[in-house]
């Protein structure tokens, strides 16, 4: 439909970090799928169990129970600390549940105008709720009328939030993601989420962290709020989840949950025993290989090669990051370095206009880091210079 501006490859089979072309020449992929693949491409695991289920049962319904979703929710929610779990199959859809929880619960809690405080520079999908709630005009032009009950402030500032407290609007909620992805991998202060929660048990507004990109191990934990001691109401994940096998899901808390009764919420796949089958395969692998750990190691050591190498370069703004999310900030737009990059055989993104992001595979070996890191530089460095 036109939606789409896309790059002149196509990629026929991959392993591991790398995707083969048509033509069979190979690239290194320092994107995955834009935070999907965590665990590469064609991963053996989750390769037979999408086989072997599909071979058993792809689809019933939730109309019926559905034993693989279940132990889906029960994983999810003993490495994360929540108690409920719905699925979907999208980080949009999975934002909606959770757009739908944060009001649900206002109005059993008798707000009648409730409102949801989401982030400037946020991302939270394109259905209209979400790029409502996204902070980046840039994705709502031309789709008026919007829906109501989303109040945007700027992103790691407290006061923005505490100023909120004695005002006029009904405040519900406040959902932001750990690490800002599309708005250039910006790193909120240390303690900024911890604030945030205190802030939000302190006046009874849920806290939703949208994790669609930065959950499943992405920054070094297993969900980036870990990070800090926090416990927030609502989670949301979706991208690597199932590592390309559409799947979103929504965690909450028992209070936050509670209003969600039978018939408030719903989805025909949502949660069906093959995407619930690769997730479980997902999980399996990254507990056993501990790629939260190797993330944080990594994506360390990627961030310190990453500054050496580009320290006193004329025309870097920044480089930042956490585990395997990392971004270099350059002081001009440099939408064409992914271009340029693909000449290269290497994938790589350009968010917010000049801000180079890379969320490779949790699983590239220590080689393919160092590959990705020399030939970003060398990039940067002649773009900057020419
Ligand atoms: N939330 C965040 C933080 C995202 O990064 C994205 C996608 O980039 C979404 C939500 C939307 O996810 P999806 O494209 O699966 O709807």
């Amino acid at each position: 439909m036109g939606t789409y501006q896309r790059l002149p490859v196509a990629f026929e089979s991959g392993s591991g970090a790398w995707l083969y072309d048509q033509q069979g020449n190979k690239y290194l992929d320092a994107l995955g799928g834009i935070a999907v693949c965590a665990l590469g491409h064609a991963h053996p695991d989750v390769a037979q169990a999408l086989a072997d289920q599909a071979g058993k049962l792809i689809h019933t319904s939730n109309l019926y129970e559905i034993p693989l979703q279940e132990s889906l929710a029960r994983e999810l929610c003993a490495l994360s600390g929540f108690s409920k779990a719905f699925f979907n199959n999208s980080g949009a859809e999975a934002n909606e549940t959770a757009i739908k929880i944060c009001r649900k619960y206002a109005h059993a809690n008798g707000m009648d105008d409730p409102v949801i405080v989401v982030m400037n520079g946020s991302f939270h999908g394109r259905t209209l709720a979400t790029l409502t709630a996204t902070g980046n005009d840039k994705h709502k032009a031309g789709f008026s009328p919007l829906p109501a009950g989303f109040h945007h402030v700027p992103y790691n500032d407290i006061s923005a939030l505490e100023a909120l407290q004695n005002g006029p609007l009904q405040v519900a909620a406040v959902m932001l993601e750990p690490v800002l992805g599309e708005g250039g991998i910006v790193v909120p202060d240390k303690g900024f989420l911890q604030q945030v929660g205190a802030l939000c048990q302190r006046n009874d507004w849920l806290m939703v962290v949208d994790e669609v990109q930065t959950g499943m191990c992405r920054t070094g934990k297993w969900f980036a709020f870990q990070h800090e001691n926090v416990r927030p109401d609502v989670m949301t994940l979706a991208k690597s989840l199932a590592n390309g096998v559409p799947i979103g899901a929504c965690l909450a808390g028992d209070k936050a949950a509670a209003p969600m009764t039978p018939g408030s919420h719903g989805s025909t796949f949502g949660g069906n025993p093959l995407a619930a089958r690769a997730a479980l395969a997902v999980i399996h692998f990254m507990k056993a290989n501990q790629l939260d750990r190797r993330a944080a190691e990594l994506g360390g050591a990627m961030l310190d090669q990453l500054r050496r190498n580009l320290q006193g370069v004329s025309g870097v703004a920044e480089v930042r990051g956490k585990g395997l999310m990392l971004g270099i900030e350059l002081e001009k737009d440099c939408g064409e370095l992914v271009s340029k990059a693909l000449d290269q055989h290497l994938l790589i993104n350009v968010t917010a206009g000049k801000v180079v992001r890379l969320l490779p595979p949790l699983i590239i070996s220590d080689g393919e880091a160092e590959q990705i890191v020399t030939t970003v530089c060398t990039l940067i460095k002649n773009y900057l210079a020419g």
